[in-house]
Parts: structure tokens; C-alpha cells; sequence
């Protein structure tokens, strides 16, 4: 049977709480999920048809404070799936040391079929369904795959509708003009470039590093676009259509540029005619680079994939792009992994600083927002260099993200006690 994300993630939890002694009565409560919503709900099609669609909400732990998470929307969206990713979030806001639970929602949908007029309604009815537990005291949603700022609009201003007034608190990731962060948008990929830049800062910096990205939304086009500005070559860029080769670097920037018009890679390549060449989809994350930065989808390395692997660091920009054989296989090679939960926190970070300046109602300049970024995600990523190396080797940056997450929530809970 092919592992799960969920499976990957419970293993690297016990993994890690085998590491620490955890007792029993811990892991159980650490593995247990708060809240599991499903519905299943009626969209209005354009052609006055209608069709059910199947969303979820998990909250997996609220022991430091509201669930927090994204929503994704994706045809492979499952049960399983955001019970793993908002597990994921609980040990990220905690390694990263922001008062929040952990939390992920999805509906199964490829949000390319739909309409806009589709999409609102789609977003509207699945908001309404979700009142009675989101809330910008209790669950604060997020974009995440296949969602963006107009969608976190729509479910802050449904939300707003049930309630009789307008709550900015209640989402993150909104736009800017309705009280949405400045540098929320490019937050996530901004954090993946302190952590790299920092990771290699007594080894020449990114200058000159050649780096392979693989996806390229939100995640990776940023990512490629800011460390290409740092002086670094990327060498790749692909999305799931198209894999684009130049060892002088690809101009990820330009690529960035064209796609924020509403176009996509493939059109860039045939419109533009870069300075590049097609390679096959599957080589980018084997190609001969410094870095590669898997910033798409989950399980993306695998026992099959991770025997060939050259480049020794992997930065991991989206949420599980390693299953646990490939881990295994990457300690045993001496390849490092920047794990997930600290290298992709700079989007819930940022989502943090946009619900701090909502509930004060006050603006943050950019430069504030990423000078706050890169002081909290740096210091997340010193704290658990020092445990790592407090381990003499033994232990891999993700068990030493683990340790530092998962202790943080146990205090929490054993300072708040169980209730009754
Ligand atoms: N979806 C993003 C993540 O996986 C951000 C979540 C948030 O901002 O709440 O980290």
C-alpha cells in the first residue's frame, strides 16, 4: 500500500515523540483532532444545473491558541489529507512560536472548471457551512492551493453577512485593500529565502547557488523571483506542465512577471521565447544543483526518486514534499532537508502579523512585515540548528523541528490541564 500523507505525518510525529520519551497519555492527546467537519453542499452552476461538491474543516490542536490553517482547492483533497496538513500547522505555529492551533480545510475541486461566478458560489455556500466554526477568535482560514486573496474576500465578507457586520480577523491572506498585509502575497516565499540564506550564510550565501524549483505558484515563482535577485542561479523552473532548463539560470523573475498577468509557464515559454530549454518534468528534482526546493505538492520524493537525488540540500516549500522512506534515505545519504514546518512559515507568520494589525485595525509598512518575518523565521531556524547540533548528528532539522513543536504544545497543555 503507497503511504499517505497522513501516514508520513504520524510516523514523523512518532518518530520524533519516540525520540523525546513522550508518554502515552501525550501522544494520544497530541494525535487526536479537536474538530472534523465534513459536508457536502450544493453549488449553482452558470447553466441554472447544480452540483454537490465535498468540503472539509479540521481543527487538530488549540491547546496555544486559534486553529489556524489554510483552505485548498484541489481535485485531490481528502479526509485524510487535511488532517495531515492541519496537524502540520499546529507544530508550525508553534516551531515558529505564534500563538496559534493548528488547522487546514479543503473542498474536492479543480478550481480551473469553475467559473468565477462558480468559484464565488462554490466559496459563499462552503463559508456558510463553516460559520458555526470559523471565526477570528476560533478558526482563521488561509489561502492555500487553489485558493487566493479574492477567495479569502468572499469568505470574509459571507462571514461578515451571517454575523451583521464586518470581521476582518476572521481570514488572512485577504487583499490589501480589505485589510489584507502588506507582503502577505509573497510572504511564504520570502520565508523560504531567509531560511536558505541563513542555512548558507557560512558557506557563501546563495550567490552563485544553482537552485531548482520545482512548482511555480504562489510558493515557488516567489521563492525563484526573490532568490535569483540574491545573486542565485536558478538553474529550473517547472510547474506540472512544464520543466524549463538554463545552467546560466533561468530568468525566473521575467517568468514571475509574465504569469502575475494571468498567463502560464507554458505560454511564457512560447510567447516570450526565454533564454531556456524543455527538459522532461521528472528531472528537476534529480537535476545537478546546490538546492532544490520542491515547492508543489506532497510526496512529491519518494523512495524511488530519492536514491537519485545530487543536489545535498532540499529547502521544502510545500507541506510534505518528502514521504518518510525518502527521509530515511536522505539521512542515510547526508543530504539535509529544511523541513516544511520551519521553511514554509513564513506564510503563517505573516498571516499572524495580518491578524495581529486586524484586530488593532492599523497598517504595517512592507518593510516592517519583512523585517518582522525575518527575525522570527531566523530565530526559529537558529533554535533548531542549536538542537540539532545539541544531538551530535544524531538527529535530522525535522526531528529537531518536531522536538521543539510538538514540546511546545505539550507544555501548553500541561499549563492549561484537561478540562474538566
Ligand atoms: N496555507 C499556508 C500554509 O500551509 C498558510 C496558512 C495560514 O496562513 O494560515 O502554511
Amino acid at each position: 500500500m503507497t503511504e499517505s500523507m497522513l501516514d508520513t505525518v504520524l510516523s514523523q510525529f512518532h518518530q520524533a515523540a519516540d525520540q523525546l520519551g513522550l508518554s502515552d497519555d501525550h501522544r494520544e492527546t497530541m494525535t487526536a483532532f479537536k474538530t472534523v467537519f465534513h459536508t457536502q453542499f450544493p453549488v449553482a452552476r452558470d447553466d441554472g444545473s447544480f452540483d454537490i461538491f465535498e468540503g472539509y474543516r479540521v481543527h487538530h490542536n488549540v491547546a496555544r491558541g486559534p486553529a489556524k490553517g489554510g483552505i485548498r482547492y484541489a481535485p485531490m483533497v481528502s479526509l485524510d489529507e487535511v488532517k495531515a496538513l492541519a496537524m502540520l500547522m499546529t507544530w508550525k505555529s508553534a516551531v515558529v512560536n505564534i500563538p496559534f492551533g493548528g488547522a487546514k480545510g479543503g473542498v474536492i475541486v479543480d478550481p480551473a472548471t469553475l467559473s468565477t461566478n462558480e468559484l464565488r458560489n462554490l466559496t459563499r455556500r462552503f463559508t456558510t457551512e463553516m460559520v458555526p466554526i470559523i471565526g477570528p477568535d476560533s478558526d482563521i482560514p488561509a489561502p492555500d492551493m487553489g485558493t487566493n486573496a479574492q477567495v479569502m474576500a468572499w469568505i470574509m465578507d459571507t462571514y461578515s453577512m451571517a454575523r451583521g457586520y464586518t470581521v476582518p480577523g476572521v481570514v488572512t491572506g485577504k487583499p490589501v485593500s480589505l485589510g489584507g498585509s502588506a507582503g502577505r502575497q509573497d510572504a511564504t516565499g520570502r520565508g523560504l529565502s531567509y531560511v536558505l540564506q541563513e542555512h548558507l550564510r557560512d558557506s557563501g550565501g546563495v550567490q552563485g547557488k544553482r537552485i531548482a524549483v520545482q512548482g511555480f505558484g504562489n510558493v515557488g515563482s516567489v521563492v525563484a523571483k526573490l532568490l535569483q535577485q540574491e545573486g542565485a542561479l536558478i538553474t529550473y523552473i517547472a510547474d506540472k506542465d512544464i520543466a524549463l532548463h538554463n545552467p546560466a539560470g533561468v530568468d525566473a523573475g521575467a517568468a514571475a512577471a509574465y504569469l502575475a498577468q494571468g498567463h502560464s509557464l507554458p505560454q511564457w515559454y512560447e510567447d516570450q521565447h526565454p533564454a531556456c530549454d524543455p527538459v522532461p518534468l521528472d528531472s528537476v528534482l534529480i537535476a545537478d544543483v546546490d538546492v532544490i526546493v520542491p515547492a508543489a505538492i506532497e510526496h512529491v520524493l519518494t523512495e524511488e526518486n530519492a536514491g537519485l537525488v545530487k543536489a545535498p540540500l532540499v529547502l521544502e516549500g510545500a507541506n510534505g514534499p518528502t514521504s518518510q522512506g525518502a527521509d530515511a534515505i536522505f539521512k542515510e545519504r547526508g543530504i539535509t532537508v529544511i523541513p516544511d514546518i520551519l521553511a514554509n512559515a513564513g506564510g503563517v507568520t505573516v498571516s499572524y502579523f495580518e491578524w495581529v494589525q486586524a484586530r488593532q485595525y492599523v497598517r504595517w509598512t512592507e518593510e516592517r512585515v519583512n523585517e518582522e518575518l525575518r527575525r522570527l523565521i531566523t530565530s526559529a531556524y537558529q533554535t533548531i540548528c542549536a538542537r540539532q547540533q545539541s544531538s551530535r548528528g544524531q538527529a535530522t532539522l525535522r526531528d529537531a523541528a518536531s522536538w521543539i513543536g510538538i514540546e511546545r504544545v505539550v507544555e501548553a497543555t500541561e499549563l492549561r490541564g484537561i478540562f474538566p
